[in-house]
């Protein structure tokens, strides 16, 4: 096992964790965080925090048990990084950053109806370049300082594939990797309603040293939702320009379909994100947009 010192001091698993999110914090102050926007360069996301989940947590029995044998157990995406590595499940931990909107960024996209905000879109957009290097760059932090950690969807192995139930499925989901790490529970639209509401982008990390776990203050997959908790909002479905939500959930094809169509918009009315596409209005001008309502 690997312990990280300080001036001849052998660290805590929370001092570990604490210097971890400070990382975070410090390279979100820094020139990768940008929204790269030719006119108005601004950061693209709000200052990030971290939840972490325990490798051997018995909710990655219950994801595998419905999203299917692709869907990676930590250990699993771990051991595609580190073949060699012999580590148990009960030594991982599974770190979760969230980066949350910036506050102009949420303003835009509360305004916004039918089309999603340009801010929106160029977070979204440059999210490998923003959250993704965040992710990477925590990785390389740990690894500098004697750890194996990786990036699950950095993988090249990683694949969004064509699911029975879901509709649409991956091998590794950052919003389920959340809601084992205490972040949140599902909203109707299925984004990850958390302290910071839905207007967030997840990352995840998997590291060979037990982190303090995260408390999980639900017991149910959509226990934030109001729809699901108190019969009543829908708010979301209303946001929909596509009538992709409905009290019976979320189809993602017509979500999709509507994503897909917001390309040529945006290469138009925005050449320099060209390739861009997006929505996120079910995520803005809810009661769930920015905290968990009720809380
Ligand atoms: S807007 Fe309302 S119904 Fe939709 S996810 Fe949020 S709380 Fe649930
Ligand atoms: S992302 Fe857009 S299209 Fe998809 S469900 Fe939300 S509002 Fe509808």
């Amino acid at each position: 096992m690997v312990h990280l010192s300080l001036n001849g001091r052998t660290l805590g698993s929370g001092e570990v964790l604490n210097l971890l999110e400070k990382e975070a914090v410090s390279f979100m102050e820094g020139p990768a965080n940008d929204n790269r926007s030719p006119k108005n360069p601004e950061k693209a996301y709000a200052s990030p925090f971290l939840g972490v989940a325990a490798g051997d947590d018995v909710y990655w029995d219950n994801i595998a048990q419905a999203a299917g044998e692709r869907h990676w157990r930590p250990l699993e995406a771990f051991k595609k990084a580190f073949p060699q590595a012999r580590t148990a499940e009960s030594e991982l931990s599974v770190v979760v950053i969230v980066c949350p909107q910036t506050e102009k960024t949420s303003r835009d996209q509360k305004a916004s109806l039918g089309f999603p905000a340009e801010r929106w879109i160029r977070s979204r957009f440059y999210h490998n370049e923003t959250v993704g290097a965040l992710c990477d760059h925590l990785a390389r932090y740990l690894m500098d300082r004697g750890y194996l950690a990786m990036v699950p969807d950095h993988l090249k192995d990683f694949a969004v594939y064509p699911h029975e139930r879901f509709q649409l499925a991956s091998t590794w989901s950052h919003r389920h990797a959340a809601f084992v790490a205490g972040q949140g529970t599902f909203g109707l639209c299925d984004a990850l309603i958390t302290k910071v509401g839905k207007a967030h982008r997840l990352g995840t990390v998997i590291v060979n040293c037990p982190l303090p776990v995260n408390p999980r203050p639900y017991t149910q997959t959509y226990e934030y939702c109001l729809f699901f908790s108190k019969g009543s909002c829908l708010k979301c479905v209303k946001r929909c320009p596509v009538g992709a939500l409905s009290p019976g959930g979320h189809d993602k094809s017509l979500c999709d379909g509507f994503l897909n169509s917001t390309k040529p918009v945006i290469a138009k009315k925005y050449p320099d994100l060209d390739g861009a596409y997006g929505c996120g209005l079910c995520q803005a001008n809810v009661p769930c947009a920015l905290k968990v309502p009720g809380h």
